[in-house]
């Protein structure tokens, strides 16, 4: 696995810190809420940021997890994402936080909050532990944990072919590993 990483972009120390403070700006923002908050997530890239996160969080909350589809293999979201798993929760009036590891081109996160808006939650802010700096400025994220260049990270919850979630930094998977084949989907 290591030597599949071309370098760190952060450690697991540095994330740590960062997640820390994060929860702070998220618990001073709900803090005023009697009915606490509702996060939502978005699996599999997720797991390990919502993990930290919640831990660093001592306000009343609620946890609900959804599955968009994404890249198979390919560095990027080939096509338009669809959600694969519904929410097994009634957001009905919640103030709902919605997280996802990563920004790239928004269109993970523009599907799920329009799924959820239709449930009729009383707010929707969003929160990513990464945003890319190809994704649209159009795109507001109320909680972003680091903003990256554009290259493809693994590690700390994210995959490439469903490996390196375990890595515990966040690292850059080495180019020759995820380039793009000459006839993949875009
Ligand atoms: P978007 O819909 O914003 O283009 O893409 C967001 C989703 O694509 C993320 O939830 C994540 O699953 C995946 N993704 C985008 N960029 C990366 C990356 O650099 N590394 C990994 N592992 N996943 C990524
Ligand atoms: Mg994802």
């Amino acid at each position: 696995m290591l030597q599949d990483i071309d370098r760190i972009l952060f450690s697991r120390e540095q994330i740590a810190a960062r997640v820390h403070q994060l929860a702070s700006e998220i618990a001073a923002t709900f803090t005023d809420t009697t009915s606490g908050v509702t996060l939502v997530t978005i699996l599999s890239g997720s797991i390990i940021f919502l993990a930290d996160l919640i831990r660093n969080l001592p306000i009343r909350m609620k946890i609900g997890l959804v599955t968009v589809s994404s890249y198979k293999g390919a560095t990027t979201t080939g096509t338009t994402p669809r959600l694969l798993k519904d929410l097994d929760l009634d957001i009905r009036g919640d103030h709902v936080l919605l997280i996802d590891d990563i920004l790239d081109t928004g269109r993970t996160l523009r599907l799920v909050q329009n799924e959820l808006q239709a449930l009729q939650p009383a707010s929707i802010h969003t929160g990513v532990l990464l945003r890319k700096s190809t994704a649209p400025a159009d795109i507001h994220v109320d909680f972003v944990g680091f903003d990256v260049e554009d290259v493809f990270v693994v590690g700390y919850g994210l995959d490439y072919n469903d490996h390196y979630r375990n890595y515990p930094h966040i690292g850059v998977l080495r180019r020759e590993l995820y380039q793009p084949q000459p006839d993949a989907a875009s």
